[in-house]
């Protein structure tokens, strides 16, 4: 049995997860700014560096795996692109680099980040703020995002999640990762019926927007179910999956980017292709 960090224990599709785990006999050391084994506000810098502190404290030095499920959804308000790119994306990859040689330590561990369907269904998220995000620089992202006026907050949760996302593929397969035998990989649900998206629906605007949203299976997915596809990206059967950025939404990102991936590799990117070919180490 193994020792699992799950953030975002105390509600939605973390909650279900750490249930899940907890039912197959596996210590679960569940953190929240709601009541958890771990109480830490992942929105500042001291709150993620507590979140830390208490999680390897609590894992004896040794993590089999880590679930970053904590999040805000794209919630209007004038303060929430700060909140959301604080919590959505610092309050993953922080907690990931400092939790990186608890993970090493253990055989093959598992990491889970819930990224989004946004990422490729908001149109138009500018490149400025993913890149800002990347190098640390959260200010200049939220600075960018405030251009955008009402739809800051929504353009804030695409950012953070396609962000995050990228953060997980480039370095799912460096040394520090895969090298050190951790499989790092994302989930992006789309619209999945927990508190998060019942407090969006409680607004009539939110709501008629979110309705009228294209889903090919129609309806909403399932929390529990959700929580099933993390177990299993947790478990053996997934060893060898690593960098992935596994889509479970009813088919939104298939009806609006059927073309768009999997793609080769265009002509004028071939010298760079080429590079890194060459450049491969085990
Ligand atoms: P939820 O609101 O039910 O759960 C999120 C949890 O994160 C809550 O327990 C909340 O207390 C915690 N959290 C929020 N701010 C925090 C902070 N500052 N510090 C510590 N914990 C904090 O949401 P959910 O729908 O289960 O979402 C889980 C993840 O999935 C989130 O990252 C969300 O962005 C993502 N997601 C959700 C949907 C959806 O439709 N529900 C779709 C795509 C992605």
């Amino acid at each position: 049995m193994g020792t699992y960090v799950v953030t975002g224990s105390a509600s939605g599709m973390g909650w279900a997860t750490a249930a899940r785990l907890r039912a197959n006999g596996h210590t679960v050391i569940g953190v929240d700014i709601q009541p958890a084994d771990v109480v830490a506000d992942l929105s500042t810098p001291a709150g993620r560096r507590a979140a830390v502190d208490a999680v390897l404290s609590a894992c004896g030095g040794r993590l089999d795996g880590a679930v970053l499920a904590a999040g805000l959804g794209p919630t209007p308000g004038r303060e929430q692109p700060t909140l959301i790119t604080e919590v959505n994306y610092f309050g993953v990859v922080e907690l990931l680099q400092a939790w990186q040689p608890a993970l090493a330590a253990a055989d093959r561990a598992k990491v889970v980040v819930f990224s989004s369907n946004s990422t490729t269904t908001i149109p138009a998220i500018p490149g400025r703020v993913i890149r800002a995000l990347l190098d640390g620089d959260g200010e200049k992202a939220v600075r960018t995002l405030r251009l955008f006026g009402p739809a800051a907050s929504s353009m804030a949760y695409g950012a953070s999640k396609l962000a995050v996302s990228r953060w997980v593929r480039s370095r799912a397969v460096t040394r520090n990762w895969a090298g050190a035998g951790i499989r790092l990989n994302a989930l992006a649900p789309g619209a999945i019926l927990t508190p998060l998206l019942e407090k969006q629906l409680s607004t009539p605007a939110e709501a008629k927007a979110i309705h009228s949203f294209p889903v090919p299976i129609g309806g909403f997915g399932d929390a529990g179910k959700l929580a099933d596809w993390v177990v299993f990206m947790l478990s053996d059967a997934a060893d060898f999956l690593c960098g992935s950025v596994v889509f479970v939404d009813g088919g939104s990102d298939a009806y609006f980017r059927a073309g768009d991936w999997p793609k080769s590799v265009p002509f004028w990117r071939l010298p760079a292709y080429l590079r890194r070919f060459r450049g491969f180490k085990q």
